[in-house]
């Protein structure tokens, strides 16, 4: 049966990437070698590194004087990253607590220094972005999460930042247009709207490194990678390469404007649905929802057994909500195609009338 992929991520990645993906595995370039058996050191994978780097510069439009890295560690790893590479010695950092992700985050900058909360949602279960701090000009930089993946909230505006401007954009990158000259370091798990788990995308901007008076240890030092252009060790080549079919195919079909074009189309059929009928509640606040985690509940409890059904014949899969919030999560990333969402909202529909 044909599956609808609404998993929030890993998740779903376009069928012609990943047949592609699986051809590189077997026979890559023709050549009767495996992409995972070849030196990342040789010129075929060298071009596939260069050629993701080119992708994520064109199509986020990055202006001259950033780097781009394909690390690993995850997201995860660049909790730490950022503050070690950002955070003066007794220096200070800035945050929002936006959620999960975003505490996470939190946690690691503590380890190493001075970290000031401005704002917290968590009052209300991260289910709304806070709007009203002030960020102070006297610290090391600002950190923020653009897409609340476990909360379906994700931030419309970005503040005035007078000082370094950074974002975990790990499940929105690539959905939507940014305007990349505001912010001095984003970064992304490749495994929402990329490609597979195994790389982290990071987009730095270089002269605000090295200026930390700290000894940062080599591998977790951004200008380590920026030197050795993300190949100081062996890079995970396979999600590197597979991160380029799906910029690839972004790039074919129009790039981030269009796609953010469809993503809303998506989001707003969904959440239209989810406030029309009875039967459904969205958890976020209207002016904060997501585009690519639309979370919602069911308002009576006795029909859920029988939704779960009636998805798991369908072929819907990867919906439950996040243990933390309950109920109901659609991912919906750029590889969803519309007619999944259609098929969900039928089910919605179908379910009301029972
Ligand atoms: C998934 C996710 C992460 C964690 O990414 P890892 O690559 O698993 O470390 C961090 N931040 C956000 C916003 C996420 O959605």
């Amino acid at each position: 049966m044909k599956k609808h992929n609404f998993s929030a991520g890993p998740c779903i990645l376009p069928q012609d990437v990943l047949e592609k993906a699986s051809q590189s595995i077997l026979n890559f370039n023709n050549d009767n070698l495996s992409l995972i058996e070849i030196s990342h050191r040789s010129q075929p994978f060298i071009n596939v590194m260069e050629r993701a780097q080119t992708l994520v510069k064109e199509l986020l439009e990055i202006p001259k004087g950033y780097s781009v890295l394909f690390l690993q560690g995850g997201a995860s790893m660049q909790f730490l990253m950022v503050t070690l590479n950002l955070m003066k010695l007794n220096g200070k950092a800035t945050y929002i607590n936006t959620g999960a992700w975003a505490k996470k985050a939190i946690t690691e900058a503590e380890k190493i220094g001075e970290t000031i909360i401005l704002a917290d949602s968590s009052d209300k279960n991260y289910t709304y972005i806070p709007k009203e701090y002030k960020i102070p000009r006297d610290v090391d930089y600002f950190h923020c999460t653009s897409n609340n993946t476990i909360y379906g909230t994700q931030i419309k505006k970005f503040p005035e930042c007078p000082t370094l401007l950074t974002c975990d954009m790990s499940s929105d990158i690539f959905s939507r247009k940014i305007d990349v000259k505001k912010f001095d370091l984003i970064y992304a798990g490749a495994q929402k709207n990329m490609g597979p788990a195994g790389t982290t995308l990071v987009i730095v901007k270089d002269n605000i490194l090295g200026k930390t008076g700290r000894n940062i240890p080599t591998m977790l030092d951004y200008n380590t990678h920026i030197n050795k252009q993300s190949m100081f060790n062996t890079p995970p080549v396979f999600p590197i390469y597979v991160s380029m079919l799906t910029l690839e195919w972004l790039k074919d079909l129009g790039g981030v404007d269009i796609i953010e074009k469809e993503n809303q189309k998506k989001a707003k059929l969904l959440y239209d649905e989810i406030d029309r009928n009875p039967l459904f509640q969205g958890t976020a606040e209207k002016e904060d929802r997501s585009n690519m985690n639309v979370c919602f509940l069911l308002t009576e409890n006795k029909y859920q057994e029988k939704f779960d059904e009636m998805c798991h014949q369908t072929g819907i899969t990867g919906i439950k909500g996040h243990r933390s919030v309950g109920g109901y999560r659609a991912s919906i990333y750029n590889a969803m195609p519309i007619e999944s969402i259609e098929i969900l909202i039928k089910l919605m529909k179908k379910i009301e009338k029972l």
